[in-house]
């Protein structure tokens, strides 16, 4: 994509939530420009149009990628995590959150390896899979209230700021919008106390953002729409992950543990930005969320490209 491409597509998306919130008349959520798969120099031209709110997917990539980026992007990360991975990610100096907190045993893990010179707690999301997908990663919807408790009262480093949720891949219907919603309301009962803060609701992607923020999303995250579609070129990173997710699943039934199957040979910070072995797991996990980039011929992918978000949608 040529230099200028991304900060418009940017201003595009700005202007959709901005319209809509208008006329909800509603606060804006925040906005989470989506970077994975793509170069540091798009992720430079967003920030350089007031972007600070990055996500990642891949531990191997945000690792690389965040020390030659500037210090004050908040990075969140939102991929599938294993928790013999969670001390790269707690680490990482400018990490804002981790959106997708999916058992106690990764909240334990994160919690352990919270630096002590952090000046703030780890914000954290507990990821709910609202859609009842296999390919989702996050708890079970009645699983949520219980790991929502264990971070409170658990983990003294982290520190519980909502709930996430990736919607069913081509749904334009909101069942999963309203069940985090549920959600929400089911640990706002077990913790009244958390009705005195914010609550971040992170909910919507490119193709679905708006059906998000009509209800209630407080933290959308977009990635196509701004930065183009994600390249999955034969035999590297995402899209071998894909293929090689049902194994994957497969190994991990035996396995019975999340952490498992990868512990140690998976584990190598040495490699730097060769991204192509790491992405293997978190992928797997996110498998709607790339599939969904990579299939732009269904109904709720069309509006995902900029050029499509800004013909549809003018300002
Ligand atoms: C990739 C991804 C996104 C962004 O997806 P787009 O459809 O490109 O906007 C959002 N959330 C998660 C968890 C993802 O993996």
């Amino acid at each position: 994509m040529s230099s200028g491409a991304t900060s418009a597509a940017l201003r595009s998306v700005r202007g959709r939530i901005a319209e809509l919130c208008g006329q909800l008349g509603r606060a804006e959520p925040t906005l989470v420009a989506v970077s994975k798969t793509k170069p540091n120099a798009m992720v430079q031209e967003a920030y350089d149009a007031g972007q600070r709110h990055f996500g990642e997917n891949y531990v191997q990539e945000l690792v690389g990628k965040a020390p030659d980026l500037p210090s004050d992007i908040k990075w969140h990360f939102i991929g599938m995590l294993q928790s013999n991975k969670a001390k790269q990610i707690a680490s990482l100096p400018n990490i804002y959150i981790v959106e997708s907190v999916h058992s106690q045993k990764l909240a334990n893990a994160l919690n352990k390896h919270v630096p002590e010179d952090r000046k703030e707690k780890l914000r954290v999301l507990v990821q709910v899979n609202t859609s009842g997908e296999d390919s989702k990663s996050g708890i079970e919807p009645d699983g949520c209230v219980k790991l929502v408790t264990h971070v409170i009262e658990e983990c003294d480093k982290l520190q519980f700021a909502g709930l996430m949720t990736i919607g069913r891949l081509g749904d334009v219907s909101p069942e999963c919008f309203d069940l985090l919603n549920k959600c929400k309301q089911d640990v706002l009962a077990a913790h009244p106390q958390l009705a005195d803060q914010p609550f971040e609701m992170s909910m919507g992607m490119s193709g679905d953002f708006e059906l998000a923020i009509e209800h209630g999303s407080t933290s959308v995250r977009v990635g196509s729409s701004i930065f183009g579609a994600r390249d999955y070129a034969p035999g590297k990173g995402p899209e071998a992950a894909l293929k090689a997710r049902q194994e994957q699943q497969d190994k991990e039934k035996v396995a019975g543990d999340e952490g498992q199957q990868a512990k140690g040979k998976e584990q190598e910070p040495g490699q730097g930005k060769g991204q192509e072995n790491d992405q293997t797991s978190e992928a797997s996990q996110n498998n709607g969320a790339a599939a969904a980039a990579a299939a732009p011929a269904t109904g709720a992918e069309s509006s995902s490209s900029p050029e499509n978000s800004s013909a549809t949608k003018p300002q």
